[in-house]
């Protein structure tokens, strides 16, 4: 096996996109996976299995590499201190990393640098005074774990004491935040480099479903110019105060009354910048690699007025690859990106994006053919 250039840990379908964009720029990648069978397991040669909280299998994946990078947040920060220790340079960094990691520390700390969060507060993990604070802080209140939560769980609306009893747990961390009026759901990308150089992506507009993001329009549409500049703003700051390495998102709320706020942080690629490998200039994937490696970023700039990505959930249909000829034949322009997941209800199995001149037009095909992908 030829030496590799970046270590990859964890094998979704963010790592097997990342190993999309490794073709074209010679990078071989290692990869840690969670079985011999993870979508991006079955792209990259060279994986071995292994568990991301344990420190040898990291020692693995690391090897002679100088950098790590990662599919997901939840290696523990400790082990990447050690592995920096061992002359290793995880990219993001553990001391930005933490900011993603725990949704507490993440609002004390976007508080400190002034860009606009939900008001919160950081309950006690004591049940019974946690209740005391719910009381002044006020309800209805959002509830969050501080650490773990995804795609919805571990976010919980409660209305009185009654409800908010049912989640709070004794010795668990929760955050709790006011409960936004929001108009819309927007994300600001960015890439950065260890040199600090820095690539802003379009803010585009993420579109859920219980919990989960169904669709992105790219560029948000309608989107005041001002406030489009405010939420790269913030995303630029928030990348260079943190120190973030590779691509960073910062989920936005746009409220009814015209005001962004942040809602989280992710520094890997992220969903709502798939639309980029059809419609950007630099996919989020090649531009991620580009950065944890150092290499100059490649514009973040849409080469059409529209680009529309439609998440692909498990549905009615099982044999995904049987269905592409199917898609292709209704929609020859739709882009098809199939993740070799096993389908299960809901579970995000792929995406299709759709680019053009006319908004309409473009999310009409691209619904389309997720439909025809996901349910036939
Ligand atoms: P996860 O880490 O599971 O993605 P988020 O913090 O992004 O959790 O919250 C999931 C969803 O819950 C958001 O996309 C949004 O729709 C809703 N939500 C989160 N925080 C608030 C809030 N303060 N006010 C209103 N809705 C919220």
């Amino acid at each position: 096996m030829l030496a590799p250039h970046l270590a990859v840990v964890g094998g979704g379908q963010l790592a097997r996109m990342m190993q999309q964009a490794a073709i074209g720029l010679g990078v071989r990648i290692r990869l840690l996976a969670e079985g011999p069978a993870v979508s991006a397991a079955q792209v990259v040669v060279d994986h071995r299995v292994g568990d991301h909280t344990d420190l040898d299998d990291l020692r693995w994946v690391a090897g002679e590499v100088p950098v790590v990078t990662f599919d997901h947040e939840h290696v523990p920060p400790e082990h990447l201190r050690t592995l920096e220790a061992e002359g290793h340079v995880p990219r993001p960094g553990p001391h930005a990393l933490l900011y993603a990691q725990d949704k507490g520390e993440m609002r004390v700390r976007l508080s400190v640098l002034g860009v606009p969060c939900p008001l919160f507060e950081l309950l006690s993990s004591d049940v019974e005074e946690a209740v005391e604070e719910l009381l002044d802080f006020g309800y209805p209140a959002v509830l969050k774990t501080t650490r773990g939560g995804y795609d919805g769980k571990g976010v919980w609306v409660v209305h009185d004491e009654a409800q908010a009893r049912e989640v709070l747990t004794e010795g668990r961390e929760v955050l709790a935040e006011e409960l936004i009026d929001f108009r819309r759901e927007l994300c600001a990308q960015v890439a950065r480099r260890p040199s600090g150089e820095i690539e802003v992506y379009p803010v585009v507009e993420s579109r859920q479903a219980d919990g989960i993001c169904k669709e992105v329009i790219a560029p948000a549409p309608d989107l005041d110019p001002g406030l489009a500049q405010q939420a790269q703003d913030v995303a630029r700051t928030v990348a260079e105060q943190l120190d973030v390495t590779g691509m960073l998102a910062v989920e936005l709320f746009e409220t009814a009354d015209g005001r962004i706020l942040v809602n989280e942080l992710a520094m890997r690629p992220h969903n709502t910048g798939h639309w980029s490998i059809d419609g950007a200039a630099t996919s989020q994937f090649e531009n991620h690699l580009r950065a944890v490696l150092d290499l100059p970023l490649g514009p973040a700039t849409a080469h059409r007025p529209w680009s529309v990505m439609v998440n692909v959930l498990g549905g009615a249909v099982q044999d995904l690859p049987a269905q592409v000829p199917t898609v292709l034949t209704a929609e020859p322009s739709a882009h098809v990106h199939l993740y070799g997941k096993d389908v299960k209800p809901g579970r995000k199995v792929g995406h299709v994006t759709v680019v053009g001149d006319e908004l309409d037009d473009v999310l009409a095909r691209a619904r389309r053919a997720a439909d025809l992908l996901q349910d036939g």
